[in-house]
C-alpha cells in the first residue's frame, strides 16, 4: 500500500515530500528546508516533510483563528456530528492508517490494526458525544441570579511524542475540538504523517477549514507554539525534561497546560497472586509496543515465595513467545525501536544495568532477525538481582528493559514503589481484594491497575502524579479542561448605590 499523498507530492524528486497542513489543505514553506522520515524496521528513508517556517508559522496561527471563529459559532450538536463522521472514516481506514504508523514508528501491524486507530477513534467519539451534553449552572441569589456558560478556550496547540503519533494527535484534538476549539497540531519529526492523515479526515467530514492544522519541524517549531501569545493552552506528551521547558515557556502567556510525561511504573505481585496472569501482564507491561509506552512498569516487585515460579515461566515466555522481525509480517509481535539514536540508548542502559550488577536473565543484546536485517531492534531484556539504587530501576528508558525486584513486606513494598520523583502508573496483583485496594490507594500514581495492566478506555481519565505530569487525558473531566467558564450575573432589582 501507498502512503504517499499525491495533493502535495512534488514531482521532481522520488521520495514523498509532505507540506504543512493548514486552512484545510497542504501548504509549501518559503525556506524550502525539509527534514526526512526513516523506517525504523528497514533503516532507509521513506519520505521527507516540509519544516514549518516563519510562513507556516503566521499562516497556522492565521488559519486557527479564522477555524475557530467558524467551529465556534456551530451549536455542539452539529460539532458532534461532524466529528462521528471523522470516527467513521477512520475506522473505515483502519488497515490503512495502521500502516502509515506501523512505517513511522517500527511497531508490529498486529497491534497497530486493532489498537492504535481503534483507540484513537474511540476517543473522539466519546467527546463528541459528550459535546452537546454540556451546560452551565443557574443559581438564584436573592432576587437577582447567576448562570454560567461553558465557552471554547481558542486556539489550542498539541505536541506529540513518537510512540502512539495518530492515537496522541485523537486524544489531545477529540476533546479541543469537541469543546468548539481550534487546534495546532506538532508531531514529532520522528512520526509526521499520522497527524497529517488526521487532518485530511476531519476535511473530509466536514471540519471547518482552519479548525485542525499541522505544523511540521523539530523542538524550536514546538517552543515556538508553547510561546506564541494567540495560543490559549498546550497539552505536551513527551519527557519529563521537555516538558518541564514547555511549562516554562507557556508562562511567559500564562497558558494553561496539560503534560502527559514519563513514568517508572512499579508492578507489585502478591504471593497470592495468579502468576500466570501476573507474567503476562509484566511481558504487557514492557515488550508490548517494544518497550516503548509511558505507563510500563519496568519495576516489577514479586514477593520471595513466588518469586522463582515467576521468573521461570517469564523466561520461558519471552523466549520462547516473542517473534521479533518485519513489523509488517501479522505473525511479528516485538518491533523495531523508533531510530539507531534510541536503540544506543536502550543498549546503555543494559550495559549501565550489568556494571551495577544487575543480572541479566534474558535479552540483554541487539537483534538483527531475518525478515527486517537493518531495523533497530533491541531484544526483550529481563535483569534479576536488581535494587532500588540501580539506574536501570530509577531511570525512565523507554524500551523493551524490565527490571525484577524481590519483596516480603507489604509497607516496604508501598514505600519502595513511592520511591520515585514519577507517578504515572501502578499496579498490583493478588486475590485479595481488600489488600487490593489498601494497597492501590497508598500508591503515588495517576493510573492504577488491580490485576490487569495498561487498559485505557476512552471513558478513564489518564495522567500523571508528581513529575509524570499535570492535568488528564481523556474521561469526562478533560472535556472541561478545554473550556472556559463565564459567569453572567443577572441583576433583577434596581441598584443600590453610595454614589
Ligand atoms: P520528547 O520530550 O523528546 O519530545 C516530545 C515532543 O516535544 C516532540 O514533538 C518534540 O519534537 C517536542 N519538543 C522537543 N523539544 C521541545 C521544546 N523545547 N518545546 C516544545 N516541544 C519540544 O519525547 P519523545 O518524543 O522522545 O517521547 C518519549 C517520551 O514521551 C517518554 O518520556 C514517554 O514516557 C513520554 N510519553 C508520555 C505519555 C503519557 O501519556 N504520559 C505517552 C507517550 C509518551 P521533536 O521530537 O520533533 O524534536
Amino acid at each position: 500500500m501507498c502512503i504517499h499523498s499525491s495533493s502535495n507530492m512534488e514531482p521532481s524528486v522520488t521520495t514523498p515530500v509532505y507540506q504543512n497542513f493548514i486552512n484545510g489543505h497542504f501548504l509549501a514553506n518559503k525556506s524550502g528546508k525539509t527534514f526526512d522520515v526513516t523506517n525504523p524496521a528497514t533503516g532507509e528513508v521513506i519520505y521527507a516533510v516540509e519544516i514549518a517556517d516563519e510562513f507556516i508559522q503566521n499562516a497556522a496561527i492565521a488559519s486557527a483563528k479564522q477555524g475557530f471563529a467558524q467551529w465556534s459559532a456551530m451549536s455542539p450538536i452539529e460539532r458532534s456530528r461532524i466529528l462521528l463522521k471523522a470516527v467513521a472514516i477512520l475506522r473505515e481506514r483502519n488497515d490503512e492508517l495502521a500502516l502509515v504508523e506501523v512505517l513511522d514508528t517500527g511497531k508490529p501491524m498486529q497491534e497497530a490494526n486493532c489498537v492504535d486507530i481503534e483507540t484513537g477513534a474511540d476517543v473522539i467519539e466519546f467527546f463528541a458525544g459528550l459535546a452537546p451534553a454540556q451546560v452551565g449552572q443557574q443559581q438564584m441569589v436573592g432576587s437577582d441570579f447567576y448562570y454560567t456558560r461553558k465557552e471554547p478556550l481558542g486556539i489550542c496547540a498539541g505536541i506529540g511524542a513518537w510512540n502512539y503519533p495518530l492515537q496522541i494527535a485523537c486524544w489531545k484534538s477529540g476533546p479541543a475540538l469537541a469543546a468548539g476549539n481550534a487546534f495546532i497540531f506538532k508531531p514529532s519529526e520522528e512520526t509526521p504523517l499520522g497527524a497529517i492523515k488526521l487532518a485530511e479526515i476531519f476535511v473530509e467530514a466536514g471540519v471547518p477549514a482552519g479548525v485542525f492544522n499541522v505544523v511540521q519541524g523539530a523542538g524550536d517549531v514546538g517552543q515556538w507554539l508553547t510561546q506564541h501569545t494567540d495560543i490559549d493552552k498546550v497539552s505536551f506528551t513527551g519527557e519529563v525534561g521537555t516538558g518541564k521547558k514547555v511549562v516554562a515557556s507557556a508562562a511567559g502567556s500564562l497558558k494553561d497546560v496539560t503534560m502527559e510525561l514519563g513514568g517508572k511504573s512499579p508492578l507489585i505481585v502478591f504471593d497470592d497472586a495468579n502468576i500466570e496472569q501476573a507474567v503476562s501482564a509484566a511481558m504487557l507491561g514492557n515488550f508490548y509496543t517494544q518497550g516503548e509506552v509511558c505507563t510500563n512498569c519496568t519495576r516489577i516487585y514479586v514477593h520471595k515465595n513466588v518469586y522463582q515460579q515467576f521468573i521461570d515461566e517469564l523466561k520461558t515466555r519471552t523466549e520462547q513467545n516473542i517473534i521479533a522481525g518485519d513489523p509488517q509480517d501479522l505473525n511479528t509481535n516485538f518491533g523495531a525501536l523508533i531510530s539507531k539514536k534510541h536503540q544506543d540508548l536502550v543498549m546503555s542502559y543494559v550495559n549501565k544495568g550489568i556494571a551495577e550488577g544487575a543480572t541479566l536473565l534474558t535479552g540483554g543484546t541487539t537483534l538483527s532477525p531475518a525478515s527486517a536485517p537493518n531495523g533497530y531492534f533491541v531484544a526483550p531484556t529481563v535483569f534479576i538481582d536488581c535494587n532500588d539504587d540501580m539506574s536501570i530501576v530509577k531511570e525512565e528508558i523507554f524500551g523493551p528493559v524490565m527490571s525484577v525486584l524481590v519483596f516480603d513486606d507489604e509497607d516496604d513494598v508501598i514505600k519502595r514503589a513511592n520511591g520515585t520523583h514519577l507517578g504515572l502508573a501502578a499496579g498490583v496483583f493478588t486475590s485479595d481484594i481488600k489488600r487490593a485496594h489498601r494497597v492501590i490507594h497508598q500508591l503515588q500514581a495517576g493510573i492504577c491497575w488491580i490485576n490487569a495492566y495498561g487498559n485505557s478506555p476512552a471513558e478513564m481519565p489518564v495522567g500523571g502524579y508528581k513529575q509524570s505530569g499535570i492535568g488528564r487525558e481523556n474521561g469526562i473531566e478533560t472535556l472541561y479542561t478545554y473550556t472556559q467558564t463565564k459567569s453572567v450575573y443577572v441583576g433583577m432589582t434596581d441598584i443600590e448605590s453610595p454614589f
